[in-house]
């Protein structure tokens, strides 16, 4: 059984929680919206809490041998890249963990000569005795490959779909394996035969039209919910963001239908974690977060290296994907492309700070190996 099918069966055949989620997600009076946030905020509460997860993301390399045209680390763009060594890795992680951190996900393009599956299981070795959680956000594997990244510590796998739209899928990734929508879709369940305990799948909302975006991924969670029950499932809902190569999105979703989406997240499926990353502004950030949210990054960078500058030195340009001599353009800082703009430039503590003020409690740390008996 794969989703591949129940996705394209999607406009004809919906669950009864579909055809909910679909009338949340419809035009709503400002009565209705505030009617929806109070039921949403209702639920987060009865189901997490006061408690909002922090996390960062630690990018490992922005070597990339896709064409995503909506990406900063696109193959073809002329941008300066960097995959760190293990010890540049390890000093990034120890930036984090001094900053409170023991939550990371670790970030990289998809390229197998510089981000292998050796590489990959090093890293989460190395950074294990640091942080009690370690995701990894990289280019699609097979199950058996994922296996001794999770024996190796890593607990958590999060793959975003971009668009659930097969059409503009194919239009958007122009050349490289990412091509392949059917196994991009499947990856989240490979990676649970694999072990991980924390799936985390997303759409890049700004793609195609907000509601179908959103119904499809919705109905992805609802599968992976059955099928991948021992998980836990978390989705993001990013919003594009300016990045290398300029593209323009074509379709906008405002403020306040990013609002209704988390609470039709949260309404239609309340023990479901809510991604929330520096993306989006801080007084955004901080209006969403009662309505669902349930994890937020901080003090992010998405460049790799950015947070202590480490692989400075090991910079290279690539131009469409050939290597050449980084010669640096004028007050061109000498650090690795990030991968989009953040917007909430808060710190770690900042960003903490203002949540406890908000009556949150911010958990840096969830889970410990020590509490699974042995
Ligand atoms: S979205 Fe991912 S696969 Fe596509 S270019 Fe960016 S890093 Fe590479």
């Amino acid at each position: 059984m794969s989703f591949a099918p129940i996705l394209d069966n999607l406009p004809l055949q919906k669950s009864q929680l579909l055809h909910r989620f679909a009338d949340l997600i419809s035009p709503r009076s400002d009565a209705e919206l505030e009617a929806l946030a109070q039921e949403a905020h209702a639920l987060s509460l009865r189901n997490f809490g006061r408690t909002m997860r922090l996390f960062a993301p630690l990018y490992l390399s922005n070597e990339c041998i896709n064409n995503c045209r909506y990406c900063g680390f696109s193959r073809d763009n002329p941008i300066l890249r960097v995959t760190l060594s293990l010890e540049q890795v390890v000093a990034e992680g120890r930036h984090l963990a001094r900053e409170g951190f023991r939550q990371i996900l670790l970030v990289a393009g998809e390229h197998p000569k510089f981000i292998s599956q050796n590489y990959l299981v090093d890293c989460v070795r190395a950074l294990a005795p640091d942080f009690s959680s370690i995701s990894i956000e990289v280019g699609p594997m097979e199950t058996a490959d994922y296996v001794p990244i999770v024996q190796a510590g890593a607990e958590g796998l999060v793959v975003y779909q971009e668009t659930y739209d097969r059409e503009i899928y194919s239009e958007l990734h122009t050349s490289g394996p990412k091509r392949n929508f059917n196994w991009r879709l499947d990856c989240a369940e490979r990676g649970y035969k694999a072990g991980f305990r924390r799936l985390g799948i997303g759409a890049l909302f700004g793609l195609s039209r907000w509601q179908e975006e959103a119904l499809g991924l919705a109905a992805h969670v609802e599968y992976l919910l059955k099928h991948c029950w021992q998980a836990q499932i978390t989705v993001s809902l990013p919003r594009l963001r300016p990045a290398a190569g300029e593209f323009h999105p074509a379709f906008s979703m405002t403020d306040r239908e990013l609002a209704q989406l988390i609470c039709a997240f949260r309404i239609s499926f309340p023990e479901v974690g809510i991604v929330l990353s520096t993306r989006e502004r801080a007084a955004l950030r901080d209006a969403l977060a009662p309505l669902g949210v349930t994890m937020m990054s901080a003090g992010s960078h998405t460049e790799p290296g950015g947070y202590t500058r480490q692989g400075s030195d090991d910079l290279h340009r690539t131009v469409r994907g050939k290597i050449v001599a980084p010669e640096f353009e004028n007050g061109e800082d000498m650090l690795a492309t990030g991968q989009f703009e953040i917007s909430d430039e808060r710190s770690p503590a900042e960003v903490a700070s203002v949540l406890r003020r908000r009556g949150f409690e911010p958990v840096w740390k969830d889970w410990d190996a020590g509490l699974v008996p042995s």
